[in-house]
């Protein structure tokens, strides 16, 4: 499992590195990201953040989250329909199943990744340098109420 309070200060740490100013709204916005949970829209954090500080922009998410980015401290899922979500607590290349229902995003844990990528390894002769996996279903809460 992967610590949010690691993540948060790692995240803490890279943005005093580049001496980039920590407001309570920016720690706010890397809170949420450090969690993660369903891998949230701009639009998600920007909603969450509000409850705490009314007075936060939507442009000020962007940026933290542009700035994380840039970093290499938040991982960028695009979609072709939908908004960009965004994990933050697992800032590298890995496996996701998303609901189609609720759009929730889920990291599943898998053993045998390392054994898919050996396979392509050897079927095609490929350095792999980064990969995108997503599987797409219907969670077990929107099969419940549904
Ligand atoms: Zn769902
Ligand atoms: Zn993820």
């Amino acid at each position: 499992m992967i610590d949010p309070q690691n993540r948060l200060e790692s995240m803490l740490a890279k943005l005093r590195e580049q001496k980039f100013r920590i407001t309570p709204q920016r720690i706010a916005v890397l809170k949420i990201l450090a969690l993660s949970n369903g891998h949230p829209s701009v639009e998600q954090i920007f909603e969450q953040v509000k409850k705490d500080f009314p007075t936060t922009s939507l442009a000020t998410v962007y940026k933290t989250v542009t700035l994380l980015k840039q970093l290499n401290e938040v991982l960028e899922l695009g979609f072709p329909e939908g908004s960009n979500r965004y994990d933050g607590s697992r800032p590298y290349p890995h496996p996701h199943i998303i609901c189609m229902e609720c759009k929730k995003i889920v990291d599943p844990d898998l053993d045998s990744l390392d054994n898919l990528t050996q396979e392509l390894i050897q079927d095609t002769g490929f350095k792999i340098v980064n990969h995108r996996l997503d599987f797409f279903g219907i969670c077990p809460e929107c099969l419940k109420n549904g």
